[in-house]
């Protein structure tokens, strides 16, 4: 039997970068210094940097950023916000965690993200933001939604937790709306060793408003200007961010060079959809999304050769019973449903090795020989 091939692994790519993480930590555990320290401020500021950003704010998670975000633009009870039905749940929670209604809209059926045209027919006199996912690690055709927004007064709050590094006409996914939310979980494009996030924006009120949300509501010790929470990013995760913030972009391309590699030796299978990129976007590919109707099957041949995959996301939300309150039933987002019956992601993280991807090539090959 061959050796298995994970869905995903963390693997030391580039070389030398997991001894280079390890010696951070060990210094940040030195300097004894665990919540909010040197490393923190540090981080916020390389990270806005490398956006292109006026401020990051570090929190405790991605949900936390999204929600801290949100709260930040003042969207809140009796709001209407519009957002993609094809997103991990996160997205939907943090709308409803602020007391508003999440008002779900179809993807594009190439790239997987909303447009401004099916945002469009969402928008009703109650909505007061919208909130594009940049999917699978492409940003959303992000000109028309801003313009759509600016033409009806909304805010945009960008969920940019897969798509960091990507762009869209030379900009990166996080500075385009009024305020984006980040995610660091492990596998992310950019990971810590642990739960973070952050909160991305160039309004310096809406920055100043999450420093002091994420921390209790304290302007100062024990001197509260607003009832706050406590969702710190983690001193000895920021530290191994700085880290991996060096690494994002060789780790981006690297994510690049392996797609590459799978849209053109898997162009000409019959009934495989590969993953389409818009005009003016990049994509970091956090996933390689392919599609086919015999989803299932494919995915059990593969499993049999010891290929892991995965699929995202095989429930769409509006289909899920927690969410039976928001009032949707099956057939109102066909577009959505037909993608959780036949989207699949295959491997493809930094450091799988060219043998491993010709196994996964040579056995798509031969599903459909
Ligand atoms: C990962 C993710 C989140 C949530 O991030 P956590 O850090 O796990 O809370 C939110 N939105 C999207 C699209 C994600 O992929």
């Amino acid at each position: 039997m061959k050796p298995t091939i994970p869905y995903f692994q963390f693997r030391d790519f580039p070389a030398g970068s997991e001894a280079a993480v390890q010696a951070a930590l060990v210094e940040a555990v030195a300097s004894k210094h665990y919540i909010m320290g040197k490393d923190l401020l540090a981080f916020e500021e390389e990270f806005a940097c490398y956006l292109g950003a006026t401020a990051a704010v570090g929190v405790g998670n991605g949900y936390d950023a999204l929600v801290l975000a949100l709260r930040g633009v003042g969207i809140g009870a009796g709001d209407e916000v519009v957002l993609p039905v094809h997103t991990f749940i996160a997205t939907i929670n943090a709308v409803l965690q602020v007391g508003a209604r999440p008002v779900l809209v179809e993807p594009d059926k190439k790239t997987y993200n909303i447009t401004a045209a099916t945002a469009a027919n969402a928008i009703t006199a109650k909505t007061k933001a919208i909130l594009p996912v940049h999917l699978y690690g492409q940003v959303c055709e992000m000109e028309p939604l801003l313009q759509l927004a600016k033409d009806h007064n909304l805010k945009i709050i960008e969920d940019a937790a897969q798509a960091h590094g990507a762009t869209y006409k030379g900009q990166r996914a996080g500075t385009f709306g009024h305020v984006s939310a980040f995610s660091f979980y492990p596998t992310k494009n950019l990971g810590a060793l642990g739960d973070a996030g952050a909160v991305v924006t160039n309004d310096t009120a809406v920055a100043n408003f999450v420093q002091k949300y994420r921390n209790y509501g304290e302007v100062q010790k024990y001197q509260s200007e607003m009832i706050g929470v406590n969702s710190r990013l983690d001193e000895l995760q920021a530290a191994v961010l700085r880290v991996k913030l060096q690494y994002l972009d060789s780790l981006n391309a690297e994510r690049q060079r392996l797609a590459a590699v799978y849209l053109q030796e898997l162009e000409n299978m019959p009934d495989l959809m590969l993953p389409v990129t818009a005009p003016g976007c990049s994509h970091v590919y956090h996933i390689f999304n392919v599609r086919t109707k015999q989803r299932d099957a494919l995915q059990q041949q593969l499993r049999e050769q010891g290929i892991h995959t995965a699929v995202h996301y095989p429930v769409p939300v509006h289909l899920q019973p927690a969410y039976s309150l928001l009032g949707y039933s099956a057939g109102d987002f066909p577009v959505a449903e037909e993608l959780a019956r036949t989207n699949l992601s295959l491997p493809l993280f930094p450091g799988l090795q060219p043998d491993e991807q010709e196994r996964v090539v040579e056995a798509i090959k031969c599903f459909y020989r």
